[in-house]
């Protein structure tokens, strides 16, 4: 029999890979994006009484309401946008979910779809299964800024979705609003749709504000916002997200949705709309939580080698390690798992056309001692490499 692959130069994701290697060479994983401390016990005794007090049959399709509702009243207080939690939220099974069902409920076979590199893995493949094409643009660090003019350039009557991340992973950086403007004035008259990736939208240091594109009056109207509870709560195991439309791109999306997961864990989703009842806005602290982590990795690397780039979003923070070596990242960040005993995640992969950079990205939502332990383990692999290369 001869099997013909729908993806067939598809691999494995990077992440996967790279967390792999990691148990294999006994590195510390601070590659892949999971906390690795303690969720709030309050979280866990929610969904544990909803299951113990029978919450386990299907869920309906759409999500739970009183869980729509919490959203609804979140998105309201932490950005001032306003929904109706009936019939413009869906719950998904994490935000892969939400991107993967937008992209097989918007893009038609033969459809063009603009992604910006360094571009989160997900996006191509589902596109592809959708039978669409992915005009890549990339963004190039360190500022990561749009070239509208490349923009565009790109623009066809086959133009069918635009893919954006804010605050963006694996960049690094969040958009400030003259982005959005300037997206909506040349997408001004087309139809094209948007898929926001928002699941970062707590996450952002140094006073700014989140730009969501549901917050612009223009955009809102042809936008998929995606977000994820697994990145709000510390729970990228659940598998909780949503997806924000208005009701009559909703209704599309849920044509897709009933058909791929059909519904989310109950449980879950009675647990996370209890615990936003008692904690409503637990969401708050999170820039300040994970500014502290920034801050505290880039002191920890000071004068390493490897030098950080500014980080305005995301739990992330990307690292220039050219003082050290010309290798590409990809073989460095083998070389580090099985050196240095710490799996980092190299910036190229993200690209098409993979741009000569020595970045790697590293994962500072730990506890305080995972990256000290990682950073030390940095620093003794920078001076043993300067040492050999000077013996
Ligand atoms: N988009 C981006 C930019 C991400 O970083 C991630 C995962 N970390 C996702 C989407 C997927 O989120 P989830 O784990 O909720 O599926
Ligand atoms: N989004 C996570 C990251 O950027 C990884 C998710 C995954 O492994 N699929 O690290």
């Amino acid at each position: 029999m001869s099997m013909r692959s729908k993806l067939p130069d598809v691999g494995t994701t990077i992440f996967s890979v790279i967390s792999r290697r990691a148990i294999e060479f006994d590195a510390m994983n601070v590659g892949q994006g999971f906390p690795d401390f303690p969720i709030d016990p309050l979280l866990a005794q929610c969904v544990t009484e909803a299951m113990a007090q029978g919450q386990n049959q299907y869920a309906q399709g759409d999500g739970v309401p009183e869980l729509r509702e919490a959203i609804a009243a979140k998105l309201a207080d932490a950005h001032g946008i306003m929904v109706d939690p009936r019939a413009s939220i869906t719950v998904t099974c994490g935000a892969t979910e939400a991107l993967f069902s937008t992209i097989q409920a918007m893009v038609h076979p033969g459809d063009e779809v603009l992604v910006f590199d360094p571009a989160y893995d997900s996006y191509e493949p589902a596109v592809r299964l959708a039978g669409g094409r992915c005009i890549r643009i990339p963004l190039l660090p360190p500022s990561f800024a749009f070239d509208f003019d490349r923009v565009r350039a790109a623009l066809t009557e086959r133009t069918r979705l635009v893919i954006v991340n804010t605050p963006h992973n694996p960049a690094c950086v969040a958009h400030d609003r003259s982005v959005l403007d300037t997206l909506a004035e040349v997408l001004r008259g087309r139809d094209i749709w948007i898929l926001s990736d928002e699941v970062y939208e707590h996450t952002v240091f140094d006073g700014r504000a989140h730009t969501s594109v549901l917050a612009h009056p223009e955009l809102r109207e042809r936008t998929f916002a995606v977000f994820s509870f697994g990145k709000t709560l510390h729970v990228t195991g659940w598998r909780v997200g949503y997806c924000v439309a208005t009701p009559p791109l909703m209704a599309e999306f849920r044509k897709v949705h009933q058909f791929n997961t059909f519904s989310i864990a109950t449980p879950l989703q009675r647990g996370i709309a209890r615990y936003l009842k008692q904690r409503p806005a637990s969401w708050s602290e999170l820039a300040g939580f994970f500014q502290r982590k920034r801050d505290l990795l880039t002191t920890l690397l000071e004068g390493s080698g490897f030098r950080p780039l500014p980080t305005q979003g995301t739990y992330f923070q990307l690292l220039d390690y050219s003082e050290l070596t010309d290798q590409d990242d990809v073989g460095f960040s083998d070389r580090l798992i099985r050196e240095a005993g710490v799996a980092l995640i190299p910036l190229s992969p993200f690209y098409r056309e993979r741009p000569d950079t020595r970045l790697l990205r590293i994962c500072f939502a730990k506890r305080d001692e995972t990256l000290e332990a990682a950073a030390q383990r940095l620093r003794e692999f920078a001076l043993r490499s300067a040492a050999s290369a000077l013996a």
